[in-house]
Order: C-alpha cells, then sequence, then structure tokens
C-alpha cells in the first residue's frame, strides 16, 4: 500500500491537527461574501477541534 497524500471525502484530515477530521468547519461567517468557488470556506477539523474553534 502506498501512502497517498490523497484525500477522500471519507477521510479528511483535520487541518489543525492532523487526526481524522468527521466536521466541515466553516471559516467564514455568515457573510455575503461566499465565493464563488466555495473550497476555501469550510476546512475539515476533527471533533476536539471543531468544539474548540
Ligand atoms: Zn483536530
Amino acid at each position: 500500500m502506498s501512502k497517498a497524500d490523497y484525500v477522500t471525502k471519507l477521510h479528511a484530515i483535520c487541518m489543525q491537527c492532523g487526526n481524522m477530521a468527521n466536521y466541515s468547519y466553516r471559516k467564514i461567517p455568515n457573510d455575503d461574501q461566499v465565493m464563488l468557488g466555495a473550497t476555501d470556506v469550510y476546512e475539515p477539523r476533527c471533533r476536539k477541534c471543531y468544539d474548540t474553534k
């Protein structure tokens, strides 16, 4: 098995600590400037980091 950097939706990596992420944390609160390509608005986070904010 190769160690791939590839991140699937099912096995996203927490951007904060590198654990497995099960949550999508919205970095930008409700804002009119919701991006066109809103890929950067969310980042994967594990539960712990998601609660921490
Ligand atoms: Zn985390």
